[in-house]
């Protein structure tokens, strides 16, 4: 294994030049490591052939190419779900999540190894915490997703039936910081590698395309209200009533559920930007009829009447971890909960589920591979 003291991946541009000012190379060289890195998706200096032979060796001898080895590859939905397990140098367990779809293609990255938030319903929870990740490491799980998403478009497609996908450029149309951990308990590497794969002379991925769940920790929430870049903000709500939600995010007793429902109408308000809430469904836990007018009340309490509701709601049905006593809801409750949603003003979609047969789906990600 490579332990060379410096992860490439986690230099910004600026810290790439300097790196090269501190071993007397030009400036521009930075640029041209930084394009190879996020733009070929090189992993190997001997690669960069239009750099010294001499830089290349002391970048062979002095750096590395990122820190994540693969351990597993698992695919499903006939291919358009992969999940990669990778492992951290002390063996912690990393996982990714590639979707296909036919006009897109999105990530779902890690940004922990475990995770110190102890959901109820969550594998991920369940693990416990092991290791905030660097923007490095963030960053690395996405170029492995857009390589491997290269290379799954350029085989020959099996099956007739499946229409072969059509994505602009061939590459990933989102990122979503939805995997393992908790984004905004580690913010600081984090917005870093939002930055870094945001950087137009790199990877380029627009502000828009990337979005970030987080477990409902306010400080974060509003720290991201004044970052300059418009990414998509998701709160785990799950939830309405502060008894039911403490429960099972124990969270909830730092954060409670109308402190948080403020924090996120002061965020509309400050950016113009919608929220959107996630929801899980558990069979007769939080699924009835009267829950969601619980939840449509508390999502309207307080707005301007003269402003659109810049909420939504995400249904999700509930993945099942083994381990839990919790089931999921039918698709007849969870269409009823809808439809009361509907009826009470507030925008709700249900999420398609991805990856469900191979342990990739929300909160599944338990480090164990699948
Ligand atoms: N820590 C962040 C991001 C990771 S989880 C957060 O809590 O938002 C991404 C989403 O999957 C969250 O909404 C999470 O609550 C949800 N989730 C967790 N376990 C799930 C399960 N078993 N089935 C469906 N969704 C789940």
């Amino acid at each position: 294994m490579n332990l060379n003291p410096i992860n490439l991946y986690d230099l910004s541009p600026a810290d790439l030049e300097t790196l090269m000012r501190d071993w007397g190379e030009p400036p521009f060289r930075a640029k041209q490591i930084y394009r190879h890195l996020y733009v070929n998706r090189i992993q190997d200096a001997q690669e960069m052939t239009d750099l010294p032979l001499a830089l290349r060796q002391r970048l062979a001898d002095e750096t590395r190419f990122g820190d994540l080895r693969l351990v597993r590859l698992s695919t499903g939905d006939e291919g358009l779900t992969r999940k990669a397990l990778f492992a951290l140098p002390d063996k912690a367990p990393v996982e990714t999540v590639l979707m296909i779809y036919p006009d897109r293609a999105t990530v779902c990255v890690s940004c922990q190894s475990g995770c110190p938030m102890k959901c109820t319903f969550c594998a991920t929870g369940k693990l416990g915490f092991l290791h905030n990740l660097t923007s490095g490491q963030m960053a690395e799980q996405v170029m492995w997703a857009a390589r491997e998403l290269q290379s799954f478009l350029n085989q020959p497609h099996a099956s007739p039936h499946n229409q072969k996908p059509e994505i602009e450029n061939q590459n990933l149309t989102n990122i979503v910081y939805m995997g393992m951990g908790e984004p905004f308990n580690n913010y600081d590497a984090w917005w870093a590698s939002v930055e870094r794969l945001h950087d137009p002379t790199g990877f380029n991925m627009g502000a828009r395309g990337f979005t970030v769940s987080t477990v409902g920790l306010i400080p974060g929430i509003q720290r991201l209200a004044d970052e300059k870049r418009p990414v998509n903000l998701a709160i785990s709500l799950h939830a309405a009533d502060d008894a039911l939600r403490s429960e099972m995010m124990p969270v909830n007793k730092r954060y409670p559920v109308r402190d948080l429902i403020r924090a996120a109408r002061e965020y509309t308000r400050k950016t113009r930007r919608r929220v959107s809430f996630e929801y899980i469904l558990l069979k007769e836990k939080n699924d009835s009829p009267e829950q969601a007018r619980t939840l449509a009340l508390r999502l309207r309490e307080g707005a301007p009447e003269d402003q659109a509701l810049l909420f939504h709601v995400n249904l999700i049905p509930w993945n099942p971890v083994p381990g839990t006593p919790l089931s999921r809801s039918d698709r007849k409750r969870v269409l009823a909960f809808q439809a009361v949603l509907k009826e009470e003003g507030i925008p709700c979609t249900v999420r398609v589920e991805r990856g469900a047969d191979i342990g990739a789906a929300c909160g599944q990600l338990a480090g164990t591979g699948g």
